[in-house]
């Protein structure tokens, strides 16, 4: 049995039964009140994280990426089910942590949205979120072999990556974090982990900010690649990736560091 799948949650089941999602809404529901304004700046970078991910590979036609509410933590920001490498500041929408639209402009929010909300409301800790499908990931949430850290730049995994069974809960669905009940189960595999596999799906990534979000999401696909590669030229045998002492001291540097990826590719995508 592998180290991090996530075999817990049905001895939470019971206490779904008890929670209440509010996520759909509803025609007579009352809208959520804002968080408050924030700077235009702040939307533009969420809009530039969407469009970055697009450029970098992490997301295609689907993904998605969110920002806590710099100023009521209960409050959260992404955009409108678009394409992320299509999405502006204008396709910003404000969301409540159950993931309820604190506007009635008739925008639909993306049918996973439960993700975020869910994850920033088990992590007070986390104020960015990125959900993706990203490719070389996919395989390490399908086998035993764990995803672990290569590479100075993907020092974050080397906490252990948990892998989210969605069956194992919810029995065959869709795949997809489609309610808020679906959500609390993945951000409780989650933990305290800054990725979490989702298996025969895809990943998440959360961060501090949302550029280290961005930066951990995009090594964390560089890095699956990398260990594809290494298993394949070492034939399988050992692999000399990062220990734990040095993993430490490396993601240190990474955040500070990250900021200058940050930069660059904000540029590659017209925001900077
Ligand atoms: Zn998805």
């Amino acid at each position: 049995m592998r180290l991090f799948r996530c075999a817990c949650e049905a001895a939470f089941a019971g206490s779904f039964a008890a929670y209440s999602p509010t996520g759909a809404g509803g025609a007579s529901a009352p809208v959520p009140a804002s968080g408050g304004p924030v700077d235009r700046s702040v939307l533009e970078d969420i809009a530039a994280a969407s469009r970055i991910l697009a450029d970098q590979g992490v997301v295609d036609g689907f993904g998605h990426v969110s920002m806590r509410h710099p100023n009521a933590p209960d409050r959260f920001f992404m955009s409108r089910a678009l394409a992320p490498a299509l999405v502006t500041a204008d396709d910003i929408m404000e969301f409540t942590l159950d993931s309820v639209a604190c506007e009635d402009k008739g925008r639909s929010g993306f049918l996973e949205r439960f993700i975020h909300g869910q994850i920033f409301k088990a992590r007070p800790d986390v104020n960015a979120v990125v959900h993706s499908h990203s490719p070389s990931v996919i395989p390490f949430g399908l086998v035993d072999a764990p995803l672990r850290a290569m590479f100075h730049n993907a020092a974050f995994l080397s906490e252990g990556v948990p892998v989210f069974d969605i069956f194992e809960q919810f029995g065959a669905t869709d795949m997809l974090v489609g309610n808020n009940d679906k959500g609390v189960a993945l951000a409780r595999c989650l933990g305290q982990h800054s990725v979490c596999l989702m298996r025969a799906h895809g990943s998440v990534a959360v961060g501090p900010s949302l550029p280290m979000a961005v930066f951990r999401a995009v090594y964390t696909e560089v890095n699956a690649r990398v260990q594809t590669a290494a298993t394949l030229v070492g034939g399988g045998g050992r692999i000399a990736g990062l220990n734990g002492e040095e993993a430490a001291l490396a993601d240190a540097v990474n955040l500070g560091a990250g900021m200058r990826a940050w930069e660059l590719w904000k540029k590659r995508v017209g925001a900077a």
